[in-house]
């Protein structure tokens, strides 16, 4: 991978940054990924009409960090498409947490009080296989510039919104000068006092953390909080962690969800080395996520019971700071329901 050098840094144009370069390197190629690992490429044997739908996509210094020769490597199964996702599973649909019902504007969700979300673009720097998004109507449904100005009057319209989530997609998969342009017309709007990134590029490709996105980010009046999103402590190597510190030196608060995910991180010793590791590097759990019921993800569910008890025993283990709150996304609902762990 591009080392996070200053020199990286500098060589990079602002209209063509190293982190564009490292993502159209990308692995694109499920059997070249296979080659990288020395591993068969059985292992996707029937996987084709999965991978037509929702093409793997894996930045070269994510795949750096999965171990060879190894078809269980929780990163690797992340990101590989596997024969069982063309199973139709009951219960398992295409839009399983309401984005459909709740948009109020083109890109805009409004669903939790005080909080509205945009989803700026349909672009990820990596093609995660249990994505709730994986069939989102991106095309029709994300905020291009030319709906800024709808998304302003309806946030204009509705004063009790204090804070703005730019998720996707991926925000951070927009250029610097396309964000900086969104967040200054954000700012214009008095109400807002927060803005949040939903983003997994500081995990998944953290050359995106460059001198371009630092300096907006340190110019805007608005307290900035990025919720990173690592399901594994594996993910998060020594460039990882230079990312989140430099993320930190302007001021970003620093949170994490994950996803339950079986056979990645489906034990309380894994979750337990996520979140040391995650403090480490200056960031705080959040929220650890029930699978959404998305079709094609059914190989990743965790039972209720089972999620409970490895909270519980983070919670024997770590203190409490460093435990995530256990939940799952409803259709319909005003928050997210936190999940009881009585036993
Ligand atoms: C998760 C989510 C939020 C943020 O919820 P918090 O509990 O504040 O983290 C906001 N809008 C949508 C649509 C969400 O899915
Ligand atoms: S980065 Fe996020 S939105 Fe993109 S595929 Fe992965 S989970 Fe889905």
């Amino acid at each position: 991978m591009i080392p996070l050098t200053p020199q990286a840094i500098q060589n990079s144009r602002d209209d063509d940054p190293a982190w564009r370069a490292a993502m159209r390197s990308a692995i694109r190629d499920p059997r070249e990924l296979l080659d990288l690992l020395d591993l068969p490429h059985e292992l996707i044997a029937g996987a084709e009409a999965p991978l037509r739908a929702f093409p793997l996509l894996v930045p070269r210094g994510y795949a750096a960090r999965m171990r060879r020769a190894d078809a269980s490597d929780p990163l690797l199964r992340q990101v590989l498409p596997l024969a069982k996702e063309a199973a139709s599973v009951p219960g398992f649909v295409t839009d399983p947490v309401g984005d459909g019902p709740a948009l109020a504007g083109p890109g805009l969700l409004h669903k939790y009080h005080g909080r509205a979300l945009l989803i700026t673009t349909g672009a990820c720097a990596v093609h995660c296989r249990y994505c709730f998004r994986r069939h989102y109507p991106y095309a029709e449904a994300s905020a291009s510039r030319g709906h800024w100005n709808t998304v302003l009057e309806t946030l204009r319209a509705q004063p009790e919104i204090d804070e703005i989530i730019l998720s996707g997609g991926d925000p951070l998969m927009l250029d610097d000068e396309k964000l900086a342009a969104l967040v200054a017309a954000l700012e214009s709007l008095p109400q807002l006092r927060r803005l949040r990134l939903h983003t997994r590029l500081p995990v998944v490709l953290p050359e995106r953390v460059d001198a371009g996105l630092l300096t907006w980010l340190r110019r805007s009046r608005l307290r900035i909080v990025c919720v990173i999103h690592a399901n594994h402590a594996n993910e998060l190597d020594d460039s990882v962690a230079t990312a989140l510190d430099r993320l930190r030196g302007v001021g970003v608060t620093l949170l994490n969800q994950s996803v339950l995910l079986r056979g990645v991180n489906d034990d309380a010793d894994a979750l337990e080395a996520l979140s040391r590791r995650l403090f480490e590097c200056g960031v705080l759990p959040y929220y650890l996520h029930l699978l959404d019921a998305v079709a094609g993800a059914a190989h990743f569910d965790t039972p209720e019971a089972r999620a409970t008890a490895i909270v519980r025993a983070l919670r024997a283990r770590l203190p409490g700071y460093l435990v995530p709150r256990l939940v799952r996304e409803e259709a319909g609902h005003d928050a997210k329901t936190e999940i009881p762990l009585r036993a």
